[in-house]
């Protein structure tokens, strides 16, 4: 059927709302973006902060990302990649442990890391190739158990898992125990193997930015909270109420339950990141790496220096430090301890470092109902309303997007139509 005219409300101008409203606009169709927030985004924006760029939370876009990857024009949001690796603080020291087979010249210092075994190492290689043949489609097809279980199935030793993966997947998942899915683990191996971890030049924000440009001017609407929805409309805060001829549902996991509590959706659990922004005169590292915490103690998670990745994060002669910690810890002199700690990794020279901003976000990544990740439509409908988002594919910049294109074909392929303005 021809999507020409039809009227699409959307709620919700993060990741998936856009992506839908794009796809929409594409073929024919008219969406409406009602975002309650100050700009698009949702979970990916980045506030300047005297001429620092921060993201708000330290997140990568992994270049591999399949579906996001032919939505997004890569090219002019101009990627710069971290390398294939970390390096990994313990010890009293830090160890690097690089992708050897992009980077060799790391394989014996690689090899000879004390951050797990040769046969650790071996086995990272072997997973590597296994997923490589992989299709996404059969990873959502596989058993699902917590990322734990599945590394000791694959025979890695505690000390591989408690010093490498807890911290590395402890800054992707945002928890250590590793109890998120192992679908999802297997997918962003994948994605780290096949591709690299990158910011956007000029911050993270320049995704949605991207997306915003390709809509007409008046599709989305700023400070516009939406209260109620109906199969045929819905009514804003202010008590406006626009009717439109379909209605997307693109908020978080908590926002779509509370808007729909008939769904019988519970509202999810969160996983939560707290992100301190540093400026110095000069890099820690003066390379694109990430660094993580293989002690097993301490507040820190992860530190890198976006200006390291790209300089536009930071002003000329200055560099940006992202530290992240999981969680929202709340002492009084969290900057104070956190530096103290990041002295014994960095040296006396982090005493000159000033504190930007602490950016705390409670609702980062929902815990994903198990069987949920990866598998399924990646929306839901309830009532004529179609829902959309992160929760219903996976916890992502890739799951929101696909779950926005195919709640935006399920819209277009709906019949019984009928054309109205809002
Ligand atoms: C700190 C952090 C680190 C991350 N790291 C990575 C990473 O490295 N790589 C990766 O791929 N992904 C990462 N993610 C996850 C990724 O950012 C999210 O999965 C994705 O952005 C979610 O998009 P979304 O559109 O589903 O939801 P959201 O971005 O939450 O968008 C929902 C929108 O709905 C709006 N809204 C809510 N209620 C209403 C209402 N009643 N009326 C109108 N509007 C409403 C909100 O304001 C919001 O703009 C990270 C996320 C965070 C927060």
């Amino acid at each position: 059927m021809s999507a020409s005219g039809k009227n699409v409300l959307i709620i919700g101008g993060g990741l998936a709302g856009l992506a839908c409203a794009v796809r929409l606009h594409d073929q024919g169709a008219r969406p409406w973006i009602f975002e309650a927030g100050d700009a698009p985004g949702g979970r990916v924006r980045t506030d300047v902060v005297e001429g620092f760029l921060l993201d708000r939370g330290f997140q990568v876009y992994l270049d591999a990302y399949p579906e996001a990857g032919v939505l997004l024009d890569k090219t002019s949001l101009d990627l710069r990649r971290f390398k294939s690796g970390a390096l990994v603080y313990c010890g009293g020291r830090m160890r690097r442990v690089m992708d050897v087979f992009r980077d060799p010249r790391h394989l014996l210092e690689s090899a000879c890391a004390p951050v797990g075994s040769v046969s650790d190492k071996l086995r990272v290689a072997l997973l590597k190739w296994r997923l490589s043949r992989t299709s996404i489609e059969e990873i959502a097809a596989h058993e699902d158990m917590t990322t734990e279980k599945y590394l000791q199935r694959a025979g890695f030793s505690s000390r591989m898992i408690d010093v490498f993966f807890r911290s590395f997947y402890g800054g992707i998942f945002l928890e250590r125990e590793l109890s998120t899915s192992s679908r999802m683990f297997e997918f962003t191996f994948k994605m780290f193997s096949q591709g690299s971890a990158t910011l956007p030049a000029r911050g993270m924000v320049e995704i949605p930015r991207q997306l915003s440009s390709r809509l007409p001017d008046g599709t989305i609407r700023p400070g516009a909270r939406v209260v109620e929805i109906r199969a045929g409309g819905i009514t804003l805060e202010s008590g406006e109420q626009i009717a439109g001829d379909a209605v997307v549902v693109a908020t978080d996991a908590t926002a779509a339950a509370r808007l729909m509590p008939a769904t019988a959706s519970a509202e999810p659990a969160w996983r939560s990141v707290s992100c301190l922004y540093f400026a110095a005169d000069h890099s820690p590292l003066r390379e694109a790496i990430i660094v993580l915490n293989g002690t097993g103690s301490g507040l820190v998670n992860n530190v890198c220096v976006p200006s390291d990745v790209s300089p536009d994060y930071a002003p000329p002669g200055q560099a940006l430090i992202s530290v992240s910690l999981l969680g929202m810890p709340e002492p009084a002199d969290l900057e104070a301890q956190v530096l103290e700690e990041l002295e014994a990794w960095f040296g006396s020279d982090v005493r000159k470092w000033r504190h930007l901003r602490t950016v705390r976000i409670e609702r980062a990544l929902p815990e994903l109902e198990s069987g949920v990740g990866l598998a399924g439509p990646g929306f839901r409908r309830h009532a004529g309303i179609l829902i959309c988002g992160d929760h219903l594919w996976s916890a992502s910049i890739e799951g929101a997007i696909i779950s926005g294109l195919r709640t935006a074909d399920a819209v277009l392929h709906t019949s019984s139509i009928t054309k109205r303005v809002p």
